[in-house]
């Protein structure tokens, strides 16, 4: 014999039924099949919901009845021929008005009993047994009805009623076994007590009915047909990636649905177990799809972590005091009061100075049982050796699961560690004896982000999801996103990354999408966007909460750079060319960089020297393998090195220095560039992170502009001084070609001590042949002595730049 077992969506209506009946038929193939089914989908939730609108005098209740019988007869109507429907409509119509007397009764009274309310409950499994039943009969299979109310004897524990196993199981045995009809349809659900009130085995409870019938009857096995393709390693709504498991063993089974995992209401594999019935989790609406097989026997080799699952609405109540050390008996008062409250505890933590217990509950049972304990220990509490009992609420328990976990080392420290990463804070930590369980309490608000990085960490083999806010879509910004675009499909096979842009911002507008935005057409949804406002931007990226977090700086904005500190509080790195915070005052550089060791959120900054070239990588490689920066010289000005590679005795200085902002190489305003205040900058940040403490005012910038020019208060009154100090420039040209050398602008750190200024430079020295717009930098390190480490390439230009963001990106995704 097998049982099979129907949820809710899998009878919600009449082409749902149909499939129903394709399964059973596929099913029967000789076998006798016992078919335990749920209430209409969602009607236990109306049926609740009628009762209690009905025992607070809310006439709404029959609008809510109203629905729950046109759903009955709508659907018997679907499945029955016209030729046999009256008797099955008569029959449920009987019924409803048994129903809506009882509500009657309840609104008349203002008042519900558990009693009463279990009997109205019953009605959704009592009225879809009947229906399916009648169906598969005009159908012609060899089926009959019984109602387990007389097969399944309970105490009278409305609501979640204990089992009468001795009395239940002898029903069942003989009742199943001499009956003739190859199809018995059964209700789930509903039972009844010794004195003939009908009962219910609790919220979720038509699986544990079916596995109460198919432990008694040692069926070969227990099919448990529902609307996902199995049992899967996460909450298959919260976890996209989450994939059915195809084997499990019943411990393992039995742990995941106790933390949560709702396919399969926790108390069903007790009564198959000990005859070690196999229990099969399968899809009604993918029926092909091998789904979830629950035995004995585990896989010695499967992964350690089987699942993750996850109970929301959790509140930890901790009882703490210095008179709690070394008194026994404290834990054994609490939990004997706990219990005769009737309440479940689900969690316990105690640390090992026994000076605090911690348990967690469900929110709903909080009141209860914060009177029951500080009732206990009253006389305690007034002696001040205890504390009253503190309740914190808004959290959720998450727990990986897995046989084979006691066997492995270092679970914890990585599960602990990822969800550290991504700033989920972990009030309470639980391990099982068993070492099958981990669990740890979080905040409710974490609980996504927290499956999701746990399931990518032992489940998806290593691919990280990286999902990127990014500000400024100019130039380099726009580069970038088409880099990303292009690179997607290769990042994801080769470097298992997922990267994702979750939010776009320019100054105007700003967009989101939790899904990652369309990088094909990104112009047109953004100027679509809502009003940017970097404030409400940061709220929002907060607020998604997403995994591997990044917020992408592609802007020049001291605003922008000012908004940093937020986001690495709460754990999202950042990625930037803007230079203004790294080359801020000391103290907020020190912060920044504090803070993103604190938080252990990246804050990556590599284009704001050289654009894509790899120089504060570097810098920092050879700090963390022990060498000792001595000595930096660098030419960091792309605009420079344009000005002084294109200027010399015919080419007059002015033109130059125009030609250079034509075309795009300075500055709207090339004084910025050629007074050195952006490689004042460059230096500064290289000294810094060489682990020097060094401030902006400490470099030494000797100007080659006359003072004149310097003091200009416009571009045009700049370029003027420029023409009319033509003989100056052609001085310092004449003067470095009569010496064989080239000018330079260099910029320079020894010794503590950073300066900035123009420079000749001798033909064998490697500044002489530097080209174009290039960069290059020197490092003399206690390692690189005589001969410096050189890194040497373009050094400006938007495509460089946001390759060089990339990588940032791409390293973050590695850490
Ligand atoms: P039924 O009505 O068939 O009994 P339920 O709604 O009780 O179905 O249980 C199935 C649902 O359980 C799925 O639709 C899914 O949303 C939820 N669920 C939660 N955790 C898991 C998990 N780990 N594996 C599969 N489903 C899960
Ligand atoms: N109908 C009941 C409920 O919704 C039992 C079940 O479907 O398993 O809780
Ligand atoms: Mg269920």
């Amino acid at each position: 014999m097998k049982v099979l077992k129907f949820g809710g969506t899998s009878v919600a209506n009449q082409d749902n039924i149909k499939k129903v009946k394709q399964i059973v038929v596929r099913e029967s193939g000789g076998a006798k099949i016992i078919v335990v089914v749920s209430a209409l989908g969602g009607v236990t939730d109306l049926l609740l919901e009628a009762a209690n609108k009905a025992a607070n005098q809310d006439e709404n209740y029959k609008e809510i009845l109203f629905s729950i019988e046109q759903r009955h007869i709508n659907t018997v109507k679907g499945l029955i021929p016209v030729t046999s429907q009256s008797k099955v409509l008569s029959y449920v119509k009987r019924e409803l008005n048994s129903l809506e007397t009882l509500l009657e009764g309840a609104f008349l009274i203002g008042e519900i009993t558990p009693r009463l309310s279990d009997k109205i409950v019953s009605y959704g499994e009592l009225l879809s047994s009947y229906i399916i039943s009648e169906f598969f009969i005009a159908e012609q299979l060899d089926c009959i009805y019984k109602d387990t109310r007389t097969l399944i004897k309970t105490n009278e524990h409305f609501g979640k009623a204990l089992v009468d196993f001795k009395i239940t199981n002898s029903n069942c045995e003989n009742y199943f076994g001499t009956v003739s009809y190859n199809i018995v349809v059964v209700p789930g659900f509903v039972a009844s007590s010794h004195t003939g009130n009908s009962t219910t085995l609790g919220r979720g409870g038509s699986d544990y009915t079916a596995a109460i019938i198919a432990g008694a009857i040692n069926a070969q096995v227990l099919e448990i047909w529902t609307d996902v393709s199995g049992m899967y390693t996460a909450n298959p709504t919260l976890v996209k990636q989450a994939f059915a498991i195809p084997k499990i063993s019943y411990e393992e089974a039995m742990e995941l649905s106790h933390f949560g995992a709702k396919v399969l209401y926790p108390p069903t594999i007790q009564p198959v177990l000990s005859r070690q019935i196999p229990i099969h989790i399968k899809n009604t609406f993918a029926p092909d799809q091998s789904g979830t097989l629950i035995q004995k026997s585990t896989d010695a080799k499967a992964r350690p972590v089987r699942g993750i699952s996850h109970i929301e609405n959790i509140a930890l109540l901790s009882l703490e005091g210095s008179g709690m050390v070394g008194i026994s008996g404290i834990s054994k008062r609490l939990f004997e009061v706990i219990s005769l409250a009737r309440i479940n505890v689900i969690l316990i933590t105690q640390a090992s100075s026994e000076h605090s217990i911690c348990i967690g509950i469900t929110k709903d049972q909080t009141a209860r049982a914060e009177s029951a304990i500080n009732d206990e220990f009253e006389y305690e509490i007034s002696t001040g050796k205890i504390e009253p009992v503190i309740i914190e609420e808004n959290l959720a328990i998450i727990a990986l699961v897995g046989d084979n976990m006691k066997s492995h080392q270092g679970l914890s420290g990585r599960m602990f560690s990822t969800l550290g990463k991504n700033n989920v804070n972990i009030r309470a930590i639980a391990q099982g004896a068993s070492e099958r369980n981990i669990s740890a309490v979080i905040n409710s608000n974490d609980v996504k982000k927290a499956l999701n990085s746990l399931h990518e960490e032992f489940f998806e083999e290593n691919i990280k999801q990286l999902n990127l806010f990014v500000v400024g879509v100019g130039n380099v910004g726009a580069r970038f996103l088409s880099q990303i675009n292009q690179q997607k499909k290769y990042l994801k096979e080769k470097l298992k990354l997922n990267v994702r842009v979750v939010a776009l911002s320019n100054s105007r507008k700003m967009i989101f999408n939790e899904g990652g935005l369309n990088l094909n057409k990104w112009e047109e949804e953004l100027q679509k966007g809502e009003e940017a406002n970097l404030q409400s931007f940061f709220n929002k990226v907060k607020q998604l909460n997403l995994r591997n977090s990044i917020f992408v700086d592609n802007t020049a904005n001291e605003e922008v750079a000012k908004t940093y500190e937020l986001y690495l509080k709460n754990s999202i790195s950042i990625v930037t060319c803007n230079k203004i915070a790294s080359s801020s005052d000391y103290d907020n550089y020190l912060h920044l960089k504090n803070l993103s060791r604190e938080y252990n959120a990246p804050f990556l900054f590599e284009t704001n020297v050289g654009a894509g070239l790899p120089i504060i990588d570097t810098l920092k490689n050879l700090i963390a393998s022990g060498d000792k920066i001595n000595k930096i010289q660098a030419v960091l000005s792309g605009s420079l090195n344009f000005v002084f590679n294109n200027f010399n005795d015919k080419n007059p200085f002015d033109k130059v220095v125009k030609q250079a902002q034509d075309e795009g190489y300075t500055e709207p305003d090339p004084k910025i560039d050629l007074s050195g205040v952006d490689v004042m900058r460059k230096i500064l940040i290289l000294a810094r992170e060489s682990g020097y403490e060094i401030d902006i005012d400490e470099i030494e910038n000797e100007s080659f502009l006359p003072q004149e020019s310097l003091e200009t208060k416009s571009v045009e009154d700049f370029y003027k001084s420029l023409t009319e100090n033509k003989s100056h420039f052609d001085n310092l040209y004449k003067e470095a070609a009569s010496n064989d050398c080239r000018l330079k602008y260099v910029a320079q750190f020894e010794n503590g001590k950073a300066k900035v200024g123009l420079q000749q430079i001798p033909k064998d020295h490697p500044f002489y042949n530097l080209e174009g717009k290039d960069n290059i930098v020197l490092f003399y390190t206690d390692r690189y002595t005589d001969q410096p480490l050189i890194i040497k390439g373009a050094g400006a230009g938007a495509d460089v730049t946001a390759s060089g963001i990339f990588a940032d990106i791409i390293r973050i995704g590695n850490f």
